[in-house]
């Protein structure tokens, strides 16, 4: 059986497409009774899962097409972050935002609202300005932003159909720079954590909790020609080795650091292309939070237990935005990231005391990782589901594209 990237999801069919061709793919749609698209299998939980058949794009035919005039490129959606930014930059454009690793496939991304950082960065949906998807009767459905459907059409959970080819908004090309920064004592982090996480372009808090007084790395990275902040101010030194995000890690995998100045995909990323992401075997939550509630929500997840479950803490910032299935619909968003071991009892012993305590910061959890909070308090985080619920079963009138977690988180 076909199972996802961290290993911890096996997925209840081994039936696999491969479609090669747009024409192909409506004929499966139209032929099938339940399917389901796969991405990079980058997810946590069994989001992309089904009893029906899994597709994926990533042989679908197609090219990369950028349009200069409008600061858009159109890309086929079986395509990786990694390699569209690599083409981007070859022509001199960029995007304005990557998440930390460059493997994950940009239609899978997108249907699951994920970020990276950035007090100015929305999360990488938001980039999108048309997408095209094969819908629940075969039919291909091209919709651009303008349209009333779309605010509810690009972060979709994979409900409203097959995404054949996304548009981005794209920008002319910039270089970046990245620094570390170790050893922050906790206290002063908390007080200044608006300032911290405000002082670079992307800034990525990480720490294991093994020193609850002590946050083990602060990254910031900066466009070149931005001021670059002195983590001395909060009570930290500058790295002298270059470091992973997960102390004790070999660093090779990580993007180039010290100030640096390198192409923008080389550096907003945590991870390098070419290596293993993170650390492989691991399994993630991650929880989204109003941003005002950064340094209360810190203080509640450093008195509970995380150990021996997490491997790493990250807290990043994601800009508000209006998709109604986003989960920073609305808010200026902090997020608590946790990367966990491999093991589902201790991820599982862990996560009720972890969300008990954030439950008071009204903590939505991020669409692809793994998560605890019952269905009907998730439902109501999003004020806009009835009219993704309406979206839904216009495009896919049979729920054909559905699943268990829709059914649950979703149609309820
Ligand atoms: C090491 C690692 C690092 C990560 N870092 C980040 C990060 O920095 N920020 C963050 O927010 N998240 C992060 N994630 C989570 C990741 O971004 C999400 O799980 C994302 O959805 C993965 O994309 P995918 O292509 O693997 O999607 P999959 O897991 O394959 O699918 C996810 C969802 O997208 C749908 N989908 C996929 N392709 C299509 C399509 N063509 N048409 C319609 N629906 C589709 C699926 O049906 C499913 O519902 C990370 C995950 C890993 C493993």
């Amino acid at each position: 059986m076909a199972q996802n990237w961290g290993g911890n999801i096996v997925f209840s069919t081994d039936r696999l497409h491969r479609p090669r061709t747009v024409e192909e793919l409506q004929n499966l749609v139209a032929s099938r009774p339940r399917l389901r698209a796969l991405g990079t299998g980058h997810s946590f939980n069994r989001v992309a899962d089904t009893t029906g058949d899994l597709v994926s794009m990533a042989d679908l035919d197609g090219s990369i097409v950028i349009e200069a005039a409008d600061r858009t490129v159109e890309v086929p959606a079986g395509a990786r972050y990694g390699e569209l930014a690599v083409e981007l930059h070859k022509h001199g454009w960029a995007l304005q935002n990557l998440g930390s690793l460059p493997h994950i496939s940009v239609a899978g991304a997108c249907a699951t609202g994920t970020h990276g950082s950035g007090d100015t960065n929305r999360c990488l949906a938001a980039a999108v300005v048309g997408t095209e998807f094969v819908r629940g009767d075969g039919e291909l459905v091209r919709l651009v932003h303008t349209d009333e459907d779309f605010p509810g059409a690009v972060i979709s959970l994979g409900a409203l159909g097959i995404t054949t080819r996304v548009t981005l908004n794209i920008e002319p090309a910039y270089e970046a720079w990245q620094r570390v920064w170790v050893d922050a004592p906790m206290a002063a982090v908390t007080d200044q954590l608006d300032t911290i996480m405000s002082s670079g372009y992307s800034v990525s808090i990480f720490t294991s909790w093994a020193r609850p007084d002590v946050i083990d790395q602060i990254w910031v990275k900066g466009r070149v020609g931005a001021d670059v902040p002195d983590g001395r101010a909060w009570g930290a030194q500058p790295a002298e080795v270059a470091h992973h995000p997960i102390l004790g890690e070999r660093p090779d995998a990580a993007t180039q650091q010290f100030g640096v100045p390198g192409p923008w995909h080389e550096r907003l990323p945590h991870f390098r292309l070419e290596f293993t992401p993170s650390r492989g075997h691991e399994q993630q939550s991650e929880y989204l939070l109003p941003r005002h509630f950064g340094a209360a929500a810190l203080q509640a997840v450093r008195s509970v237990e995380l150990q021996p479950a997490i491997q790493v803490f990250e807290v990043r910032t994601v800009a508000a935005d209006d998709m109604w299935l986003s989960p920073c619909h609305g808010r200026d968003t902090i997020a608590f990231h946790f990367t966990w071991t491999d093991d589902d009892a201790l991820v599982q012993s862990v996560l009720p005391a972890l969300e008990a305590a954030l439950a008071p910061f009204d903590a939505r959890p991020h669409w692809a990782k793994v998560f605890g909070i019952p269905a009907a308090r998730v439902r109501n985080q999003y004020p806009d589901l009835e009219a993704f619920r309406a979206l839904a079963a216009r495009y896919d009138p049979g729920r054909r594209f559905g699943n268990q977690f829709l059914e649950d988180f979703v149609y309820g």
